[in-house]
């Protein structure tokens, strides 16, 4: 058997990311891998369980047996407790997924968060590395944060870094029921939606608005003005409150330099003496999650 070779696993709520890594070096390479929907009939915690196991299985047989696996869960996540305390995507409330996966899996598990997990990733070997604190804020259906305080992420048990769902002060109502949530109207989904409804055209997520602005279309410009003036007043706060060196932004909505630019114009304008983070585009994409998941899986084996 290979003596660094682990499993990890990022199951989201269409898509079951599984890979192999080797974990030698300080960052993990890629072995193997597969992207499968995620399977849900009758319990989803069971059947998330067991296509866990058996993605691993297949995994392993292809490229040898590995040392650890690690599983990272979308929602509200108790790492310490082990349970998936809630996912609206996966469906599942108070699930001891951990003691779930390691009754299927023969090695031992690092379970986890994904956001979270995608933030250490980018913390360790990404665009924070080198940094003491930094938040880790993807923009995509949803917005979250995951945030790693002077070197230790900080998870209040999984309850810590709503960030989607601070009031940035207007009057659109979020799907938590709230009104001013950064989510409603900067998240990737809520830009498509928003653009839609002012113009009638069809718009899925970010890119057709994006390209719609850059193209002078001033109801693009307006949708994404708006968007880019709540995640600055969202960072803003992060700044004044936890003073993170750097904010890595994630999601395809800051693949463009422009945008980051925009935000980092409007961050730094209303910090007048607090110290104005740096802003980064994540360097990991959508292996952030998976990435984690390994070291978190690696970290289980460090001094056996
Ligand atoms: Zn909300």
């Amino acid at each position: 058997m290979h003596p660094t070779l682990v499993a990890a696993i990022d199951v989201g709520g269409t898509t079951v990311k599984a890979a192999v890594y080797e974990t030698a070096g300080e960052r993990p390479e890629l072995v193997a891998g597969s992207r499968t929907a995620t399977e849900l009939s009758g319990s989803p915690a069971e059947s998330v369980a067991y296509q866990v196991a058996r993605l691993v299985g297949e995994l392993t047989a292809a490229v040898g047996p590995v040392r650890a696996a690690g599983v990272v869960v979308p929602g509200i996540v108790d790492e310490q407790a082990g349970i998936a305390r809630f996912s609206a995507n996966l469906g599942w409330r108070d699930a001891p997924l951990r003691d779930m996966l390691r009754e299927r899996l023969p090695v031992p598990v690092a379970f986890g968060h994904d956001v979270t997990a995608g933030g250490l990733a980018e913390y360790r070997i990404g665009a924070a590395r080198g940094c003491a604190s930094a938040a880790f804020v993807p923009v995509g259906t949803g917005i979250a944060a995951a945030l790693v305080l002077d070197g230790v992420p900080y998870r209040a048990g999984g309850l810590a870094g709503e960030f989607g769902h601070i009031d940035v002060g207007h009057a659109l109502t979020c799907g938590c029921g709230a009104t001013g949530c950064l989510e409603a109207i900067a998240s990737a989904s809520a830009l498509g939606r928003r653009y839609a409804e002012r113009t009638g055209l069809p718009a899925e997520g970010s890119l057709p608005v994006i390209e719609a602005a850059v193209a002078g279309d001033p109801d693009a410009e307006q949708v994404l003005g708006e968007a880019m003036a709540g995640l600055a007043q969202g960072i803003r706060i992060l700044a004044s409150l936890l003073a993170p060196e750097v904010v890595v932004l994630g999601g395809g909505l800051f693949s463009a330099e422009g945008l980051l630019g925009r935000v980092r114009a409007l961050v730094d304008e209303k910090l007048p003496f607090q110290r104005k983070p740096e802003l980064r585009v994540a360097a990991l994409g959508d292996e952030a999650g998976c990435l984690g998941a390994a070291l978190l899986a690696a970290d289980l084996l460090v001094g056996t």
